[in-house]
């Protein structure tokens, strides 16, 4: 069975402006890396946009509509934060992403593909129930959870998220519900500065905080010392991965310095935990990474991983 990658040319419409790290040029690294012939076995599909019953079982339907409302004329851009912007297709873009991993969970949980890749944008990890923030306007792994629960009967789903910035988002949106494990590695202190392992929502959350300059052998520990033993505990039927690829060495926004074999041995890993517990069943979302030739080549080792477990 094979790994589906869902991206849709709309995602690349959603702009914040000139210079603005999360740009449409990523997304672009990223389909060049995975036009590759080794990656030629992928299945391709488009996604189609999320409905309001799957963002609404995440956000309260009030912040739904008020994000949905905004769609300013072309050439113009409403600011929600200091660093997240909305322009004339933001909204269509974020109703693709949140789309593709009720998709992939789709896919995956109905048996067409083994597990799925969502190259999409706007990424999702730091959008609370009732707040976008940092580049993020739905929490796309939450809404992909919880569609795993809610139309396919699963009773347990974990979120990995090895976004080099604490998934603020994804924490806020699962901390009161203990059927949705999240765990995340992350640098401290950097952006948005949540994420110490003290912060255990209802005994379901496991942070694992790095230092700057921690390397991959830190990053490796981090998750075979304290959150892969958490994984297993748990026992997700699903495993929705938060895949940034910000802890890159190269990156601009933060000082880790994990590489791309780093990225596809915590893949294997997390592939591993999926074959234990949950029949293989892998969803992965894009999320951060924002030096382009790296974010490209960690994107790669992350998907050459998921095809080969
Ligand atoms: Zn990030």
């Amino acid at each position: 069975m094979s790994v589906l990658l869902l991206t849709h040319p709309d995602c690349l419409a959603h702009d914040m402006g000139e210079g603005h790290p999360e740009c449409p040029d990523r997304l672009r690294a990223v389909l060049r890396a995975l036009e590759a012939e080794e990656f030629a076995d992928l299945l391709r599909d488009r996604p189609e946009e999320a409905a309001r019953e799957h963002l609404i079982r995440v956000h309260p339907p009030d912040y739904v509509e008020a994000i949905l409302g905004i769609r300013p004329a072309p050439g113009e851009m409403v600011a929600l934060d200091a660093d997240t912007v909305m322009n004339h297709a933001s909204a269509r873009a974020a109703l693709l992403a949140a789309g593709a991993a009720v998709r992939a969970v789709d896919e995956v949980c109905g048996g067409q593909a083994r597990r799925a890749f969502c190259a999409t944008r706007p990424p999702g990890h730091h959008a609370e129930r009732r707040r976008p923030m940092g580049f993020c306007l739905f929490s796309n792994a939450v809404v992909a959870a919880r569609h795993a629960q809610a139309a396919h009967g699963l009773a347990r789903v974990a979120i990995c998220d090895f976004d080099v910035h604490h998934g603020n988002g994804s924490q806020d949106c699962a901390q009161d519900d203990p059927s949705i494990l999240f765990c995340s590695s992350h640098q401290m202190p950097l952006y948005p500065g949540t994420g110490a392992a003290e912060e255990r929502g209802a005994g379901n959350i496991f942070n694992a905080p790095l230092p700057p300059g921690a390397d991959g052998a830190a990053f490796r520990a981090a998750w075979r010392d304290a959150l892969l033993p958490a994984l297993d505990a748990f026992a997700p039927e699903l495993l929705v991965i938060s895949a940034g690829f910000d802890a890159h060495a190269r990156d601009p926004l933060a000082q880790l310095r994990v590489t791309e074999a780093d990225f596809a041995w915590l893949t294997d890993r997390l592939c591993e935990v999926a074959e234990r517990h949950a029949r293989g069943r892998v969803v992965s979302l894009l999320e951060g990474g924002y030096d382009l030739p790296a974010l490209a080549s960690s994107a790669a080792a992350h998907v050459r991983s998921l095809m080969r477990a």
